[in-house]
């Protein structure tokens, strides 16, 4: 098997490169620390206005003919520069939804207005009671007589055709709260997954619906994580969408979780968590001196604490281009997105570890202090060892990964109950 990167990747490479130096402001990352918000609206504009986020995608729906190995060279160079496009990751996830399941008049009313950067999407899965046990949502959506006003699902003018046909029959009345709902501060809509039948299993009796933010009866509070990101509670009292915001079949939810999920943890593109650290400590490693006088990367247990997280690193990119592999084959990949996920949210957290033992005392420096003080890297090491502890929460906890692994992959017996 012949890991290395084809010429054409490498070509793809050097052009990403040239992209980002003409496109992403040096700032961005260190705003985006700053702020919590892993989503930057000018360069989402960007990767729109340049077919980035069209690439790969079928023309009848606003796919570009941007090569699909440039625009993933592209998020790998922002990740690369500690540019986070978190909006895009969860946005590209319903799109993938939509175009697995929903009608061919949605598809087109929602996936070019996606691909032009004009609709932003947030999950809106879990609950105040539900995290992990995701089907036991208790968000209500009741269907009633439309009020004739015919609202657009669009909110920023996607799907704001006003086209019917899709067996639309009335109005749905959604009412409930939403927990973590990241980047729904800038989102133009939330994929809200909601109980409509409580008479049943409670997998049976959900169904999802793309909410515009703008609609009466939302509203949206941040919540501060511990590893700096701002993510957000949302609220939806009486929230009225009409039948065509509804994707998928009533009480088919589960089903369209099942896609949903499948994008969410097989497709997560590459953060800046992932790649950056062994090259960041080596290059500290390498410069910072010891009271004797040596560099601290002189010291065999370092050299080999860094190689080791090199070695990480790198598994977790070929698992990440297997992931690849498989999408352009047209595959999902089931068990593969939860093995790669798995790896490297606990790998990254045993590095962050590591990293913070061998920077001493000034490696748990805060960013701010850390530059008055000159401290190492400005306590960029501080800052990803606490986001490096929230990666194994989000997009499943790591218990709820080894089941699915045990027992999909390994065929171990089920172990909860459902
Ligand atoms: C930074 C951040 C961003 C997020 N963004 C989003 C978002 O955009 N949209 C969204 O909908 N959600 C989002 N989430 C929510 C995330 O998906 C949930 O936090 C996660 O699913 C865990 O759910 P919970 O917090 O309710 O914890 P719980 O489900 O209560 O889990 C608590 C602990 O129990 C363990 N556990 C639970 N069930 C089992 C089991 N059956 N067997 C063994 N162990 C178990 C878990 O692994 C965990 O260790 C985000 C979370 C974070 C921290």
């Amino acid at each position: 098997m012949d890991f290395w990167e084809s010429d054409d990747l490498a070509a793809h490479r050097d052009a990403a490169r040239a992209w980002a130096d003409a496109n992403v402001r040096p700032e961005w990352a260190a705003e985006q620390v700053r702020t919590g918000c892993h989503q930057t609206p000018e360069l989402h504009a960007r990767l729109a206005g340049d077919g980035i986020l069209g690439a790969g995608w079928p023309p009848e729906y606003g796919g570009t003919d941007v090569d699909l190995d440039f625009a993933r060279a592209v998020f790998d160079e922002l990740a690369r520069r500690g540019v986070e496009a978190d909006g895009w990751s969860t946005t590209s996830m319903v799109a993938h939804t939509i175009l697995q399941v929903a009608t061919e008049e949605q598809k087109h009313a929602y996936i070019p207005a996606v691909l032009r950067g004009e609709m932003l999407i947030a999950l809106g899965y879990s609950e105040p009671d539900s995290g992990s046990d995701v089907a036991a949502a208790k968000t209500t959506a009741v269907r009633v007589p439309s009020d004739g006003t015919g609202a657009p699902p669009g909110g920023t003018g996607a799907g704001g055709t006003g086209a019917s046909g899709t067996g639309a029959s009335g109005d749905w009345v959604i009412n409930g709260q939403k927990m973590f709902t990241s980047t729904a501060q800038l989102a133009s809509h939330v994929f809200v997954l909601a109980r409509t039948n409580p008479d049943v299993p409670k997998h049976k009796g959900l169904t999802l619906f793309l909410v515009p933010t703008a609609s009466e009866g939302y509203a949206c509070q941040p919540i501060y994580t511990l590893g700096g990101q701002v993510t957000n509670a949302t609220f939806y009292a009486g929230v009225r969408v009409p039948d065509r915001a509804r994707i998928g079949g009533v009480d088919e939810g589960w089903s369209v979780m099942k896609v949903a999920l499948v994008y969410e943890r097989g497709f997560g593109s590459s953060t800046s968590l992932e790649q950056t650290l062994a090259r960041d400590l080596a290059a500290w490693a390498r410069a910072a001196r010891r009271p004797n006088g040596t560099a601290v990367f002189d010291d065999p247990l370092t050299a080999e604490r860094i190689g080791r997280i090199a070695v990480d690193e790198e598994v977790t990119r070929v698992m990440s281009l297997r992931l690849g592999w498989l999408a352009q084959r047209g595959e999902l990949p089931q068990i593969e997105g939860s093995m790669r996920k798995l790896f490297w949210t606990e790998t990254i957290q045993r590095h962050y570890s590591d990293a913070l033992d061998i920077l001493g005392a000034d490696g748990v420096l805060a960013p701010g202090a850390a530059a008055a003080s000159g401290a190492p890297a400005g306590g960029e090491f501080e800052h990803d060892f606490r986001a490096a502890v929230v990666t194994t929460v989000y997009g499943g906890a790591s218990e709820i990964l080894r089941e699915i692994i045990a027992e999909r992959r390994l065929g171990l017996p089920r172990s909860r109950r459902a």
